[in-house]
């Protein structure tokens, strides 16, 4: 029997992340799960009366338990954790979509899944309309009767856009498909999905829920019946979590809102600064005024997030400088974790786009995309000064 907190309503956030999806205590036991490596389990028949456990079945105790943690923080009856956030996200849509089917998906997508939807799923029969999710008919207008699934993603990856999701919502109960939502720049900190019309709520859980930029993982949350609809294919594909990551992930999240309280007030805390810092042209974060889903996203969520998105005066090469000078902030492709990171969307996720492109999605050369950690505010903002000198002024030598 596991407690899953929020079944019974009792518990907050924080409570759940540190108690959620654990044994009921007994003397003796150990304060925390141990790691199960075993990949199988002593069964000899049906008459065992218990199912058959195998870890990639996902029924292994520890990819159990991180699961059950999952479910009560988002609030759904079931969630399961997968081998990476692709694996979340790929086996949900092919849970729900095969051969002739159809999906709706926000135009703003990560780009591996823009990917998936655009190249790899239609040799297999399932087309993807792309619609813009910043106009509230367009949801409306591009489901059909094939319709699966409809895809968002928020916040989205680099411009931090936040669009409504009750128009995505009713034009998918409109035509009977699910509604499924990529939430990794939120966590289940920032938003609750279920609690907005989500069928499937979908982690990279490599980012916030890990938040030590130590583990690959995914994870999916929605009811029972998805669930088991996903596990299926998880199953078959094989795509299913180990059970080290799967204990490693747990411990990840038992820090998440803490991690996230704190990523939300030095993010919104940067982002204030750099409105004032000369040589930079603009400073994109939702918790800031101009922000143009700034009202939205202040009545959606409960946080603005850790992302912090720049653009520097001086182009793609003001960047290279930027990120050349930093000594405490490191550019890496990735997000989420304790360690503030920085990348360049032209160099790593929009690689493939040209600069007129990248200028449409809103991701000028310039653009650098900052992932607030944890270390002190002031640490952060002498590092972002000093790049920000050493990009705007080339010529001089700038030292601290
Ligand atoms: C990183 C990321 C993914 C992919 O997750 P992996 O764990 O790398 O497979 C999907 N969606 C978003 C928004 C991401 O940031």
């Amino acid at each position: 029997m596991r407690n899953h907190g929020t079944r019974e309503g009792k518990h907050g956030p924080a409570t759940q992340a540190v108690h959620a999806g654990q044994p009921e205590p007994r003397p003796g036991a150990p304060v925390v799960a141990p790691i199960v490596r075993s990949s199988t389990f002593h069964w000899a028949g049906p008459e065992d009366g218990i199912d058959l456990l195998y870890s990639r079945y996902g029924n292994n105790p520890n990819q159990e338990s991180v699961a059950a943690r999952v479910a009560a923080l988002e609030g759904t009856d079931d969630a399961l954790a997968l081998a990476s956030g692709m694996a979340a996200i790929s086996m949900t849509l092919l849970a729900a979509a095969g051969q002739g089917d159809h999906i709706v998906a926000s135009r703003h997508l990560y780009g591996a899944t823009w990917a998936l939807l655009s190249k790899e799923f239609p040799r297999r029969g399932i087309t993807t309309t792309f619609v813009d999710p910043g106009d509230p008919g367009a949801w409306d207008q591009a489901v059909t009767p094939d319709t699966r699934v409809v895809l968002v993603e928020l916040p989205t990856n680099p411009a931090l856009r936040v669009f409504d999701i009750e128009p995505a919502c009713r034009a998918a109960r409109g035509v009977g498909a699910i509604l499924a939502a990529d939430v990794t720049f939120a966590t289940p900190m920032n938003i609750r999905a279920a609690e907005h019309g989500v069928d499937a709520v979908i982690h990279s859980a490599t980012k916030y829920l890990g938040g030590h930029s130590d583990l690959i993982a995914g994870v999916v949350a929605g009811s029972r019946g998805l669930i088991r609809r996903v596990a299926k294919m998880m199953k078959l594909y094989g795509g299913s979590i180990d059970p080290q990551t799967a204990w490693l992930l747990e411990r990840g999240i038992r820090t998440l809102p803490a991690r996230m309280e704190r990523h939300n007030r030095s993010a919104l805390a940067l982002a204030e600064w750099f409105t004032g810092v000369p040589g930079v042209r603009r400073v994109i974060h939702p918790g800031l005024p101009d922000h143009p889903d700034h009202v939205l996203a202040t009545r959606m969520l409960n946080g603005y997030g850790g992302m912090v998105s720049i653009v520097l005066d001086g182009g793609g090469a003001a960047a290279d400088r930027f990120s050349a000078a930093l000594r405490l902030a490191a550019p890496a492709p990735s997000l989420g974790g304790v360690e503030t990171l920085v990348s360049q969307p032209r160099h790593t996720s929009h690689v493939d786009l040209s600069p007129s492109e990248r200028d449409e999605l809103g991701i000028p050369d310039g653009f650098v995309r900052i992932s607030v950690g944890l270390e002190d505010v002031a640490d952060l903002k002498a590092d972002f000064s000093r790049a920000v000198a050493a990009a705007t002024r080339p010529a001089a030598a700038v030292t601290a």
